[in-house]
């Protein structure tokens, strides 16, 4: 019978061990889909013909559209290919038929993320390299398992391996200075790394290079949020605890990755990949990428940067993608004015022209290699607070009055301002209440007030588009808002936030832009704000101080000092004056990551009670609502025609 041929046939060559596991469904498999179930075929004649069978089912998978490929697809045509070097293994196509095993697992692996179609790629090559040290696959079989271990599975010592036994065939080879590079490259990590376990955990193993966990439990990833405009993308990753983690990114195809170590992802988040498909991101993919490691992969359409800072309470990876090569001259011209758009389809906008010409000038190519961070376990104690999964953000347009209540056009139209889209983003809302007044006035309800007063303005004098992040008491994440300001191309982004002290008596008037500050008292504001320790906001130093080296801070500062100043001559004037204190920097979350001019009001100080009194007056609401309106149209005057048509000049080589 054929069964007894095959499996004679199986054990006459070597099977690499990640083969054997599958080995005894073959015969049964086979009969099956045999070519044709004669006695007098030769296995040679057999083996032909089921590479036959693997060609044209090969053929027919590359006629697929691309979207319309299945995992299974891949798997069928591998397995016919394995079959034909099973049934003869002298035939002449073998080698053949084990490259085309290996390519296709690779892109399994990297497309549906399994690791394990991974580990039978680089089975593939090696068992090529071993069995069949004639062919002329050999120096591109080693060379693929030594870039699937390096930069897919990570294992370094094995790809380390494959690079040595390359330059042994193939030292004076064109590629040979490629794998020399590679080779010193990670014999410099494994040296660090081992410097790196030895001083910070000396009795740790290692194993494939990875630290081995010491806890039987793992963290749950909870969720994956994103946000994404054409040339911008947040993605947040939610998770039960701390990780250590470590990202980088690949080329071929274009990819930012984080390895979250002792994790575990929900198997609803792996079996279910993000489609994106915007003009900077296809998809984001979960998966199990060992046992105690969850990988997610950002699938890109082409090179990005990349930014990442952590936020606790609950715990949580904030993961910033933008376009590569952006300069920051961009992000400092005034977006022209577009057509309002509706919320629901913010990915329908295209980048502004301005924007666009500025990329495409100074897009260049990416370096070869991978860049990665490294995330270490913070030496802070664990949290137990409860995870708070947060509700989807409500967003609420409103369509810009063309002629204000006087029937007159609207000044934007009239000075042909900038600011055609506005984002109000009352601080706080739902369980975060934000201070609480002597008597018990809350801040997320006094600042949700002052914000539709001063959207109603905004719109009716400016004729400007108003978003407000939250338009009830509504808990939004920190992180969600300027991300849903970069998604909806917002012009100008205003947070509104009320101040509280343990002194009774401060009081006063103060706005925020994005920057770090040694500055005690801004430090402790921003800590109450990003409702994290004064020690953590420490940890957002490296990311703020980057932020702060465009351009962008200084548009922040002037719009900052516009709305101060406006606040300062009508509050902090009369018989109840208040405090003008000035303008500040600090670093507040919900500022980090914003494309547009943005700022951060401290409007008064709600542990103050005669503040806390007037606040609770529609009279001082309004007011404050006036003021900041005459901030934003003091700024907006500043970024009339004339001026952004001499910056455009000025900047744009
Ligand atoms: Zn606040």
């Amino acid at each position: 019978m054929g069964i007894g041929i095959l499996t004679m046939a199986s054990r006459s060559i070597k099977i690499p061990p990640v083969f054997k596991s599958i080995r005894f469904l073959l015969p049964a498999l086979c009969l099956l889909l045999s070519p044709s179930a004669g006695f007098s075929e030769t296995r040679l004649e057999r083996a032909k013909a089921f590479y036959e069978i693997a060609l044209s089912s090969h053929e027919q998978l590359k006629a697929t559209p691309i979207d319309q490929q299945t995992r299974e697809q891949f798997l069928a045509v591998s397995e016919t290919y394995r079959r034909v070097y099973f049934t003869d293994p002298s035939y002449g196509n073998n080698t053949l038929c084990l490259m085309a095993i290996g390519d296709l697992r690779q892109e399994m692996g990297r497309r549906w993320n399994v690791p394990k179609d991974l580990e039978v790629a680089v089975a593939a090559y090696e068992f090529l390299v071993k069995e069949y040290p004639g062919s002329k696959f050999r120096k591109e079989a080693l060379m693929t398992a030594a870039l699937i271990y390096r930069e897919d599975l990570r294992q370094q010592e094995k790809a380390l391996e494959q690079y040595e036994k390359y330059l042994e065939s193939f030292g004076k080879s064109a590629d040979a200075d490629k794998a020399r590079l590679a080779k010193d490259e990670i014999l410099n990590e494994l040296a660090a790394r081992k410097k790196e376990l030895e001083v910070s955990s000396p009795s740790l193993p290692a194993t494939n290079g990875l630290i081995a966990s010491n806890t039987g439990s793992l963290v749950r990833i909870l969720d994956v949020r994103h946000w994404d405009s054409p040339d911008y993308g947040r993605v947040v990753i939610d998770m039960e605890d701390e990780v250590q983690y470590e990202m980088g990114s690949l080329e071929n195809p274009p990819r930012v990755y984080i390895d979250l170590r002792n994790a575990r992802a929900s198997s609803k988040l792996v079996k279910s990949p993000i489609t994106v498909d915007s003009d900077l991101l296809k998809s984001i993919r979960v998966g199990q990428f060992k046992s105690d490691t969850s990988r997610i992969v950002m699938d890109l359409k082409g090179p990005a940067d990349y930014t990442l800072f952590e936020l606790p309470n609950p715990q949580r990876l904030v993961i910033d993608i933008r376009e590569k090569s952006i300069t920051e001259t961009a992000a400092v011209i005034a977006p022209p004015e577009t057509q309002p758009q509706p919320a629901s389809l913010p990915n329908s906008s295209e980048p502004s022209a301005s924007t666009a010409s500025v990329d495409s000038a100074s897009s260049s190519a990416r370096t070869d290699g991978t860049e990665k961070a490294e995330g270490k376990i913070a030496a802070i104690p664990l949290q137990n607070q409860p995870v708070v999964e947060p509700p989807a953000p409500s967003v609420a347009v409103t369509r810009p009055a063309q002629r204000n209540s006087n029937g007159a056009h609207s000044l934007t139209r009239a000075l042909g301002l900038k600011v055609g889209r506005i984002i109000l983003d009352p601080g706080h809302g739902g369980h975060d209440t934000g201070a609480i007044g002597p008597s018990g006035l809350l801040e997320k309800e006094v600042v949700l007030d002052i914000a539709k007063r001063l959207g109603k303005l905004l719109e009716e004098r400016l004729g400007s588009e108003v978003v407000h992040t939250r338009i009830d008491d509504t808990f939004i994440s920190l992180e969600s808002r300027p991300a849903m300001a970069n998604e909806m191309h917002a012009d100008l982004f205003v947070s509104i936030h009320m101040n509280s002290s343990a002194n009774p008596k401060a009081n006063g008037i103060e706005t925020y832009y994005l920057n770090f500050t040694t500055d005690p008292e801004a430090l402790e504001v921003a800590a109450r704000e990003n409702a994290v320790s004064k020690e953590k906001i420490s940890q957002l130093e490296g990311l703020v101080q980057k932020i702060a080296m465009s351009e962008k801070i200084d548009e922040s500062h002037e719009f900052a000092t516009h709305v101060q100043k406006a606040l300062g001559q009508s509050l902090a004037a009369g018989k109840r004056r208040r405090l003008n204190r000035g303008v500040k920097k600090a670093p507040f979350v919900v500022l980090v990551g914003a494309n547009m001019p943005s700022i951060l009001a401290e409007i008064s100080f709600l542990s103050n009670p005669e503040e806390e009194k007037q606040l609770r007056t529609d009279e001082q609401r309004q007011k404050i609502a006036e003021s900041l309106f005459a901030g934003v149209l003091s700024y907006a005057e500043t970024l009339g025609g004339v001026e952004v048509a001499s910056r455009e000049t000025a900047d744009t080589p």
